[in-house]
């Protein structure tokens, strides 16, 4: 039976024209265009409306997309060169198509994936995290709301999950219409508890869908988690910017004799401690509530050493404005880590910062690590998961360098 949390809401089209600069960004696919790009409008819009975009030259469909009053990424574009019905069966495509793509993840002992992950499936601002048997929904547009009782519909179906869980970002709690939702209401089934438990390459972790960063759990690293936990056996670890424990908990049920999970959070930490209870494992787990900079640097005053250190931080360059800052921030990071990775040890360093590409970043992380006067080999170098495809520029912010000292 078709669930349905919103009313019926009107749509209209228009037609737009771009200065050249945007329109050449679109033929190649970029799907946002900025407000200031917009040469020609022929009607005010509202958000979700259809926006057609035509070629200056020959008046051509080049691509469409949805209005967006409330962000200055005016229109997201989500089809592209050929003209397409936008409609439920187009939604049903979409999501069919991601689900392909991640149909290789599924085979493994793995149940909580990230099945639209916006622009990079084609549904910017959109995405929809699966834990278990609960899919989160987090929206960060308003765009969605005329089409969400189909995407809702094809996600259930696809999926077979017994409940759905909304998240509204910021923006949204905040600025415009949002038909009365509300952040973390359920718009599908029961939720019996907010914290669910799933599996990620076999190993139990839990994540409180309702109050959690983003939907609930970092799923961007599975794969880096599942190597560190290959490599832990027998091994000491240090996790820096742990979270809910994401590579800590992967170390320990892979054996590793001890590992320290450090985090500014003491929530966080919390999570990461009760993520470790979930699963059987022999090896010690401590946590250290910890500015990172400050705590790596009282470890090594402390002259502690680990066969293995991961730092995997927050995104440190959220704005261009922000860049030199996050550059050196990753430089300091990479040199404090160098100096408590023992003898043969490996140091694993990560960024999320899509504005740091993967070059500088492994660059920085290279010669910061030489300046310790530590000689290093590189074991691997990883982006993303299959579940978190790369569909254009700023879709690729992840990427991490394991290096052997
Ligand atoms: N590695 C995690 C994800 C990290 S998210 C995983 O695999 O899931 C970033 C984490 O950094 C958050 O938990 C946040 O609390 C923490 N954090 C942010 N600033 C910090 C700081 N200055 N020192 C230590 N931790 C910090």
């Amino acid at each position: 039976m078709d669930h349905n949390p919103l009313p019926f809401i009107t749509t209209k089209r228009l037609a737009v024209k771009l200065k050249p600069a945007a329109e050449k960004m679109v033929k190649k696919h970029h799907p946002w265009v900025f407000e200031d790009s917009i040469l020609k409008q022929n009607l005010e819009g509202t958000a979700g409306d259809l926006v057609i975009i035509f070629d200056n030259a020959k008046n051509n469909f080049l691509a469409c997309g949805l209005y967006d009053p409330y962000s200055p990424i005016r229109i997201k574009l989500i089809q592209f060169k050929k003209a397409a019905q936008i409609n439920e069966a187009w939604f049903k495509e979409k999501i069919f198509q991601a689900y392909e793509l991640r149909k290789p993840l599924l085979l493994t002992d793995t149940n909580s994936y990230r099945l639209l992950f916006g622009e990079n499936d084609h549904l910017p601002g959109l995405i929809a995290d699966v834990y278990d048997n609960v899919l989160v929904i987090k929206l960060y547009s308003h765009i969605w709301f005329p089409y969400f009782n189909w995407i809702l519909k094809h996600l259930i179906a696809i999926t077979g999950v017994t409940t759905v869980v909304l998240r509204l970002s910021r923006l949204l709690q905040t600025k415009g219409d949002v038909y009365g939702l509300k952040d973390g209401q359920i718009v599908y089934g029961e939720l019996k508890d907010e914290v669910v438990v799933f599996r990620e390459h076999g190993v139990l972790f839990s994540a409180n869908v309702i109050k959690g960063h983003k939907t609930g759990y970092f799923l961007d690293h599975r794969h880096n988690r599942k190597m560190v936990g290959e490599l832990a056996s027998g091994k000491t670890v240090l996790d820096v910017f742990s979270y809910a424990g994401g590579f800590s908990v992967h170390a320990l049920t892979g054996g590793a004799r001890e590992v320290v999970s450090l985090d500014i959070s003491k929530h966080a930490l919390d999570m990461a401690k009760s993520n470790a209870a979930l699963n059987p494992h022999k090896g010690t787990h401590e946590v250290l509530v910890a500015d990172a900079f400050k705590g790596l640097q009282s470890l090594i005053d402390a002259q502690k050493l680990f066969d293995i250190v991961v730092i995997d931080p927050p995104s440190f360059a959220k704005r261009e404005s922000e860049i030199e800052k996050a550059k050196n921030s990753y430089a300091r990071l990479s040199k404090l880590g160098a100096q408590l990775v023992a003898q043969n040890g490996i140091l694993v360093l990560a960024s999320c910062s899509s504005r740091v590409l993967a070059d500088e970043f492994f660059s920085i992380s290279e010669k910061n690590i030489m300046d310790t006067g530590r000689a290093f080999e590189v074991i691997q170098k990883t982006a993303h998961d299959v579940d978190h495809p790369i569909g254009f520029k700023e879709g690729a912010y992840l990427k991490c360098g394991y290096y052997q000292l």
